[in-house]
């Protein structure tokens, strides 16, 4: 089995033979490997098309009607295509993307790269969890081809910039966060209401041109050194198949403001892998996290941004205490210093295949596994 059983039912979108695209749950079963589709199978136009934002659209009660109606399509069988004989395509439309920096390592590990002298941490770092606005068009669905981005660059001794092939190309290993229910302008989503918005997680590769970036971010953040792809998984995992896996995320301290619900800490227990040309390379492990997702999507809308249904926020990298747990080659390598893995890489080369794997435990026996987030990096267009 492959952590695709009746206890996981993740969504995505396919078409076979270059028919149309529709709404499908991926499961396993003795006899193979199935994607269910949803509209032969219910007749329910929400699935006649190519994106769950329909369907994210209808809210948590419809969510969980939904799960249990499909549960019972799947063991009784019919409906259903061979999973070899699809193509998977972006599951969601995505509105607005918001990327965060919710991992105390990782933020520790790249403020003691960039800030040697200084404090590992900005001020600002323990008391909100620190994102940025990115760019929704140019999120992917795994195994879409990354092209080298070229940009402008400038170590710090370098007397001026130039320009040309980003030659620090990155990943980050993260966890994504996909909004069904919107929420009106001006009214902020309490810490208590991840469950009511956020329909499910999925598997999210934030390909990061660090030359570009470090040029680039000083003062208004991160633009082009990242607005170039966003990778995510062909499969949303519901949080409803993710009730097992939530654990107590280490304590923050100081407290933070009463908006963002101190005690509200709750984490998922995905362990993820980074595969770099077959190899694994590292293991973050998302209960190591700070920031927990429903503080992220409290911070999210305190000024009274509105959610739309299709927003993805992601965790930023995941990094956890150790060596071996770290989610960037930035981190893996210490800034280039220190080749990793069997053939000493630093930063991506041409030709290199990233696959990020997560697992969680199920409330079955056993464990999930969430759709995987593959890229293979295309040569820079000259
Ligand atoms: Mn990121």
């Amino acid at each position: 089995m492959t952590g695709f059983g009746l206890d996981h039912l993740p969504y995505g979108v396919f078409s076979v033979s270059g028919g149309p695209r529709r709404v499908g749950v991926r499961y396993e079963d003795e006899a193979g490997d199935w994607v269910l589709d949803l509209f032969a199978a219910t007749g329910r136009p929400e699935f006649d098309t190519p994106s769950l934002n329909a369907f994210l659209a209808l809210g948590a009660e419809v969510w969980r009607q939904t799960r249990d109606e499909v549960r019972a399509l799947a063991e009784d069988g019919g409906h259903t295509v061979p999973l070899d004989d699809v193509t998977l395509h972006l599951p969601v439309e995505v509105a607005d993307y918001v990327d965060f920096y919710a991992s105390l390592d990782h933020a520790t590990n790249v403020g003691r790269m960039f800030r040697p002298d200084g404090d590992a941490l900005t001020p600002n770092w323990r008391h909100l969890p620190i994102g940025y606005h990115g760019r929704a068009g140019t999120v992917v669905v795994s195994g879409t081809p990354v092209t080298r981005p070229s940009g402008q660059r400038k170590a710090p001794d370098d007397p001026a910039p130039t320009f040309g092939p980003s030659q620090r190309l990155d990943i980050e290993a993260e966890l994504g966060f996909v909004v069904g229910t919107p929420s009106p302008p001006g009214v902020p989503v309490p810490v208590t209401g991840l469950a009511d918005h956020v329909f499910g997680v999925t598997g999210l590769n934030d390909w990061s041109a660090r030359d570009i970036q470090a040029w680039e971010y000083v003062p208004l953040g991160p633009f082009l050194g990242k607005s170039f792809a966003t990778s995510i998984s062909p499969w949303v995992t519901p949080l409803a198949a993710l009730d097992a896996a939530w654990v107590d995320l280490p304590a923050q301290d100081p407290e933070p403001l009463p908006y963002l619900g101190p005690g509200a800490t709750k984490g998922l227990d995905i362990d993820v892998e980074i595969e770099l040309n077959g190899e694994v390379v590292s293991r973050p492990p998302y209960r190591t996290m700070y920031w927990s997702p429903a503080q992220m999507l409290a911070h999210l809308t305190v000024n009274g941004a509105s959610l739309r249904t299709g927003d993805l926020f992601a965790s930023g990298t995941i990094s956890g205490p150790e060596p071996g747990q770290r989610g960037s080659f930035l981190e893996l390598s210490w800034g280039g210093a220190e080749p990793f893995g069997a053939d000493g890489h630093t930063f991506l080369r041409d030709g290199d295949v990233v696959v990020l794997r997560y697992s969680a435990p199920s409330v079955a026996s056993g464990r999930l596994t969430l759709g995987e987030v593959a890229g293979r990096v295309e040569p820079a267009r000259s």
